[in-house]
């Protein structure tokens, strides 16, 4: 038997995500098409999971007098399409079909300014802790529901250390892509 997706992309909108807009986005460059997701980790303050904090930096109402830490990133203006906590709950910030604020300087293959043409996936979580493996399911179902809706970013999965090598480390050692990419397969198969 058949079980329905648990997530839809319609619109640019995963329906099944809580929609929590971000105004750190902007417009993708006229005939870019999307064709790569990136695997990111976050965790405000590092290492330290709930709370909220991530949504808050996001939504650039991120109190910066909370902790030491919120003073470093204080006024930086960043996003991720979608962000992916501990307990499973999916959130987005950015509609698919604009550019979110994710990588910053980066490459893919060759192509530079990955933000362009890249879905951005933050996992709460950090370099130094394994990922709940609800994180694992979820990320696999959102995933398998992108690359159906997008489908030249079927191959083409990368962490943002790949494609900011030196500069970035997640989502760290801690991220089981083999793990990942067997979930991912298996949801695959059961939605054909
Ligand atoms: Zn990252």
């Amino acid at each position: 038997m058949q079980s329905a997706a648990l997530f839809q992309v319609e619109n640019g909108q995963l329906i099944g995500a809580r929609q929590v807009p971000s105004p750190n986005y902007n417009q993708r460059p006229e005939h870019s098409e999307i064709q790569l997701i990136v695997i990111h980790n976050i965790s405000l303050p590092p290492s330290q999971f709930g709370g909220g904090y991530i949504e808050q930096f996001f939504q650039n109402q991120l109190d910066w007098s909370l902790h030491p830490y919120f003073q470093t990133i204080q006024g930086i203006q960043v996003s991720a399409h979608l962000l992916i906590l501990r307990t499973g709950e999916v959130l987005q910030f950015v509609n698919f079909k604009d550019r979110a604020w994710h990588a910053g300087r980066s490459s893919y293959l060759g192509k530079v300014e990955c933000n362009d043409y890249s879905i951005g996936i933050e996992l709460e979580g950090s370099d130094d802790t394994d990922f709940e493996d609800i994180q694992y399911q979820i990320l696999a179902d959102v995933v398998a529901s992108l690359q159906k809706a997008y489908p030249k970013t079927d191959q083409h999965l990368a962490g943002h250390s790949d494609i900011a090598p030196g500069r970035k480390t997640d989502p760290g050692p801690h991220f089981q892509w083999q793990y990942f990419r067997e979930a991912l397969a298996q949801k695959k198969s059961k939605a054909k």
